[in-house]
């Protein structure tokens, strides 16, 4: 039966690979990759390239850009050529693609003359469907290998890290200056270029240089679920950095430092520790470098302490955590470094350790000499990036609007929406606070005054000041509170910060009122913080490790990444639904028709044994896409209940609003789910005289974003509005 099955696959496989074109996009997602449905936008991208039309294509990172140019690759007669800046990251694209049965290969500088002259043979022969090289090899020769490609029946050009061409992106390369030509020389081929950063500029320049026939660009939001943002003090940064790493032994991350000296540092000291972490800058040779990458691509270090020259051309999917120990200098960066994370999909974290310290540093090199324009700009940026750590609302929704998109008031996986805040009286709080302030004359800052209100023994305090009368007086407060306190105190102007190399605290107008009692203050305390809730179900601790092990060992006898074979993700869902036969297999994201012929037996024996030592049985039958577990789960959760009860006690949206210091959207939102399960009927939210025009743009824009909905329906539909009637199509399909 099971020889049946597998002599099936292998005919199937053949029979594909010679009718290939025949399949459709879909049958391709699932047969040559192994997944179930598009992401974001990739099917209408795809669509949009398949009838021959030029794409731009703005995702984020570990959004799934390549799939919008593999499957028509694949789908197409002739070869796509995929023009990329990154050598490693050629190399790691083709090698996934060869694991899954897709002929592939590469030109760069990396291959020897040899290996060389056997990708051209290949070319010539027709056997490729995919070419990555990279653009100076593109017009190497005057033109000759352009006359090369004229013979060669090519369907389509992919432009990767496309912003590279434009000199206001953040990376422009000259080399991709000459991409402008391609468009003359190849007028009938259809070009897709895609980039994971552009603003409205650099986009308009891209489709410019590239003279694209189109007015199509897909943008998907910059959301990333999937990573959970944290802001700590830096204060005792190391001992929470142990606490952390001991808790996620098994996880591979990237820890941010500003210089090379203290990446080394902070890498020697980790080793010592007991994480064995390497350290990697711009000051290390060529090689050092390259092995660094390597090994951590290849899971045998799994913690790199790095300035930011660590992390273009680093595909690995599975990177767990990304730790800044210094602030990084805008939000772009940290965005774009806090997405290397948690590519596969699965939850990760990112945890930046914040001091006002060091906005203070970051000043000095914000500066551009002779440039006072640009220095201006940097420094409006580097305080943007410090507000983000200083805020008291959501991570994720900073982040979001700070790129122009609209964001929820809590996304209930960042430090914020994670602690309970309480308001209370703070009065004595501040009398003490105002007290030392003002005993030690205004002249002394912010960490002198929390050791003396705690009584230090320190002998950086001095003697005659451990005689005042507020000496010691705040003992009972943490330091890590008295900074907070003395935040809050300095942010509602009872207290104040002045200068700004070293800055020392002073008295305000309203500090005397507080000292005669005539004022009570109010401060916020953080109670506790919970765990992010999971998206993910229970899965077996013990088998996920024993499926790594498998994974690695065919890694290193096929000499690629561990995540070539699978992701993370893909290991986690075997040991989450616990296939038994080679049917069930086929339903685990990440297994493609090639795949599940050569790796599908020795990592289903791996499950089976392990489910009978243990007497577990299969549990496919529970596989639901993630995105409808992840609206169950919010559909069970306590503030939308909330919502609901008090809607359906009569009060209206904007009463719950105001009620619950919630804005007009996420009630409209919280509401907008019990439409799934029909205890909310469409026209208890929506007019029914709005429900056809929603409806109509739902059916031509599709219902995956709501931004371009909006955007199409006018400032008379609102986003609550367009949610309630995409829910309540969606139960009338089911
Ligand atoms: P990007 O180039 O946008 O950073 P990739 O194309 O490398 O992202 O994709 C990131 C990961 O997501 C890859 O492992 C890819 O195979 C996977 N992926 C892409 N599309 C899908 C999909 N529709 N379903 C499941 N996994 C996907
Ligand atoms: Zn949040």
């Amino acid at each position: 039966m099971k020889i049946q099955i597998e002599l099936n696959l292998i005919l199937k496989i053949i029979v594909n690979s010679i009718f290939s074109s025949m399949l459709s996009h879909s049958q391709i997602l699932k047969e040559k990759f192994g997944y179930d449905s598009f992401r974001f936008n990739q099917e209408e991208i795809i669509k949009t390239i398949l009838q021959g039309q030029d794409a731009f294509v703005l995702m984020p990172t570990g959004g799934g850009k390549s799939l919008c140019y593999q499957i028509p690759a694949l789908i197409f007669p002739g070869l796509t050529v995929v023009i990329s800046p990154l050598i490693s990251l050629m190399k790691d694209q083709v090698d996934a693609l060869k694991v899954n049965g897709i002929s592939a290969a590469y030109l760069n500088s990396s291959l020897s003359e040899g290996e060389y002259s056997f990708v051209f043979d290949q070319l010539k022969r027709r056997e490729l469907k995919l070419l990555y090289i990279a653009p100076e090899r593109l017009f190497n020769n005057g033109g000759q290998f352009m006359e090369f490609l004229k013979d060669l029946n090519i369907s389509l050009f992919a432009i990767d890290e496309a912003h590279c061409i434009s000199h206001w992106g953040h990376d422009f390369r000259p080399e991709y200056r000459m991409l402008s030509s391609l468009k003359n020389d190849f007028p009938k081929v259809p070009i897709i270029a895609l980039t994971a950063t552009a603003d409205k500029l650099t986009r308009d320049d891209i489709l410019n240089k590239l003279q694209l026939n189109t007015d199509k660009i897909f943008i998907s939001s910059f959301n990333r679920p999937n990573i959970h943002y944290f802001v700590e003090p830096k204060r005792g940064m190391y001992e929470h950095l142990l606490d952390y790493l001991a808790q996620h032994h098994d996880d591979s991350g990237i820890i941010y430092a500003l210089s090379r000296n203290s990446t080394e540092t902070l890498a020697a000291k980790l080793s010592h520790d007991g994480f064995f972490a390497q350290a990697y800058h711009a000051g290390m040779t060529n090689e050092a470098r390259k092995e660094c990458q390597d090994l951590f691509a290849k899971d045998e270090v799994k913690i790199i302490v790095a300035t930011i020259a660590f992390g273009m051309g680093i595909n690995k999917s599975n990177v767990r955590f990304v730790i800044h120990a210094d602030l990084p200098k805008n939000i772009e960066s940290y965005y774009q470094e806090t997405g290397r994370a948690g590519r596969d999909g699965l939850k990760s974290d990112a945890i930046l350790y914040f001091s006002g310290g060091d906005v203070i540093k970051l000043k000095n090199f914000a500066m551009v000499e002779g440039n006072p324009e640009q220095s201006r700009i940097m420094l409006r940026k580097l305080s943007q990036m410090a507000s983000l750590c200083e805020t008291n609302e959501c991570r994720r929704k900073a982040i979001l609007n700070y790129f122009g998109e609209e964001a929820p008031d809590s996304c209930n996986s960042c430090d914020i929406c994670l602690s309970t805040r309480e308001k209370f009286d703070g009065t004595v709080i501040a009398q003490k606070a105002i007290s030392a302030v003002a005993e030690l004359k205004s002249r002394f800052g912010l960490t002198y005054v929390v050791d003396f209100l705690r009584g230090s023994k320190s002998e950086k305090i001095k003697v005659s000041h451990k005689n005042l009368k507020s000496y010691g007086s705040g003992n009972e407060i943490s330091k890590e509170d008295w900074f907070c306190y003395l935040k809050d105190l300095i942010s509602s102007g009872y207290l104040t910060q002045l200068g700004s190399e070293y800055p020392i605290l002073g008295l305000t107008e309203k500090s005397s009122a507080v000292l005669q009692g005539k004022e009570l203050v109010f401060l916020v305390k953080t109670i506790s913080k919970q765990e992010a809730a999971g998206d993910e179900m229970p899965y077996e601790k013990e088998l996920f490790n024993e499926l790594k092990l498998v994974r690695n060992n065919w890694a290193r006898q096929e000499n690629v990444p561990a995540y070539i074979i699978f992701s993370d993700a893909t290991l986690l869902e075997l040991a989450t639904y616990l296939p038994q036969t080679m049917e069930e297999l086929k339903k685990i994201s990440g297994f493609g028709d090639v795949k599940l012929a050569k790796y599908g037996k020795p990592f289903l024996n791996v499950v089976v044994t392990y489910c009978k030592h243990h007497c577990l049985a299969s549990k496919i039958s529970e596989k639901i896409p993630k995105r409808e577990r992840k609206e169950l789960r919010e559909h069970d959760s306590v503030t939308k209940a909330t919502s609901f009860d008090m809607f359906k006690s009569g009060k209206t949206i904007s009463e719950i609003a105001r009620i619950r210091e919630l804005s007009f959207t996420t009630i409209e939102n919280h509401l907008a789910f019990y439409i799934l399960d029909g205890k909310l009927q469409v026209n208890d939210l929506v007019p029914q005289n709005k429900i056809p025009r929603i409806t109509a743009a739902i059916e031509k824009h599709g219902s995956a974003l709501l931004n371009p909905l909006k955007e199409a329906l006018g400032e008379s539909v609102s986003y609550g509005e367009i949610k309630a009637v995409i829910n309540h199509l969606k139960s009338s399909q089911n």
